[in-house]
């Protein structure tokens, strides 16, 4: 018998799945398809979050990632003033390789089987198209394409919704939102990345960019001639006068050797999970540099799909997504009134809502929620 030895396991991953309200895993050999669903809370309401699809090098850490990313979620939601709890879920493996109708309807049948507590919708690796086929045999997903009623990319609204944390930082820092004139590093110009780069430009800002993806920076240069590129991230992290760092690729891109040498006053992304341990934000601020918390500013998507579940307007939904301004002001204000940090600061107020709604829950005769 294969047994585990879950006290190391639970070490290894650097994440407690008790912690965590449920935790799912499903696997159809049919088709392929390896997943996991991770609950982190429904006090607030459904948990709501991406399905990530990626060829994670173990089940472990396929297993850390989503518990990270579930638990991100939870705090995301609260912080947004959504209706909905976190969660999230990941499939395992390559979806170039492995992507198929087969393989996204059998994974829409296991959200299906958790009874609407999950609802899941795009991330890394999945689009509006995939989200069309889940809902095929799934009653609960977001962000399906325009063409069939849905809300369509998130991308959209998340890239706004980092350009507005990144003006309140401005404000914060500078004494005006005005990017203007400031040079803004952005590292992962995929969906979100690219989108952010056209409304820098937008507001008058420099740009510098990297992608370990040749064709996408590409387009950007074509498309702006002024663009400056960086030939990796390590050159981008120590670009002279950068302004504002936008980690905008994969999570953990703050880690002790990038907060060393990083020469930006302020960090502002799209990514999720940017901090490769929490220590890393005291790190920068003792170096004088202000970290955003990555889920105060990139809400956008979310708010989204959260709109496209209780039939808001994209107007209405993009009203929401410009008031990350001043959520965004109000964490840096409380941090600087408190002397805290500011993830610390974020922190206290999304632990505040959820905690506020478990209690109203078990006053109404409920079980209490996480
Ligand atoms: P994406 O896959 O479209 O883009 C990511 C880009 O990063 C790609 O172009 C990839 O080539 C590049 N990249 C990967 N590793 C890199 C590295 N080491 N250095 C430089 N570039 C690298 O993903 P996306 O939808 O644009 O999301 C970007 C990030 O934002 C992710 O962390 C995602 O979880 C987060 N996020 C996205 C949304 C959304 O609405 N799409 C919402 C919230 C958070």
């Amino acid at each position: 018998m294969h047994s585990v030895d879950l006290k190391a396991l639970l070490t290894t991953l650097g994440s407690d799945p008790f912690d965590h309200e449920r935790v799912a895993l499903f696997q159809d050999p049919a088709s392929g398809l390896k997943a996991i669903v991770a609950l982190h809370s429904t006090a607030l309401g459904p948990a709501l979050g991406g399905t990530r699809f990626h060829a994670y090098d173990s089940d472990e850490k396929a297993l850390a990632d989503v518990l990270k990313l579930s638990r991100g979620m939870s705090y995301k939601n609260a912080m947004a003033g959504l209706d909905f709890g976190g969660g999230k879920a990941v499939i395992i493996g390559d979806p170039e390789q492995i992507k198929s109708e087969e393989l996204l309807m059998s994974y829409g049948r296991f959200v299906d089987s958790l009874g609407g507590r999950y609802v899941t919708a795009c991330d890394v690796g999945t689009d509006t198209a995939d989200m069309d086929t889940i809902a095929r045999t799934c009653r609960w997903t977001a962000t399906r394409s325009l063409e069939s009623g849905g809300g369509g990319d998130p991308s959209v609204f998340t890239a706004l919704s980092v350009l507005q944390g990144m003006r309140a930082a401005a404000l914060h820092r500078w004494g005006t939102p005005s990017l203007r004139d400031r040079t803004v590093g952005v590292a992962g110009v995929g969906k979100v990345g690219r989108l952010l780069v056209e409304h820098l430009f937008d507001e008058g800002a420099r740009v510098a960019v990297t992608d370990v993806r040749e064709k996408p920076v590409r387009r950007l240069a074509e498309e702006f001639p002024q663009i400056v590129v960086a030939d990796d991230t390590e050159a981008l992290i120590q670009l002279k006068g950068m302004d504002v760092y936008a980690p905008c690729a994969l999570g953990g891109a703050l880690d002790e050797a990038v907060a060393a040498v990083l020469t930006a006053e302020v960090v502002c992304g799209a990514a999720n999970n940017q901090l490769a341990r929490p220590d890393v934000e005291r790190q920068l601020a003792d170096r004088g540099i202000l970290y955003l918390p990555d889920y105060v500013v990139n809400a956008g998507g979310v708010i989204q799909a959260a709109g496209d579940l209780r039939g808001a307007t994209p107007q209405q939904s993009m009203t929401k997504v410009e008031r990350i301004f001043d959520t965004t002001l109000a964490v840096l204000e409380r941090a600087r009134a408190e002397d805290i940090l500011p993830g610390t600061a974020a922190d206290q107020i999304a632990e505040q809502r959820i905690a506020t709604a478990a209690d109203a829950r078990t006053a109404a005769g409920g079980p209490r929620p996480r």
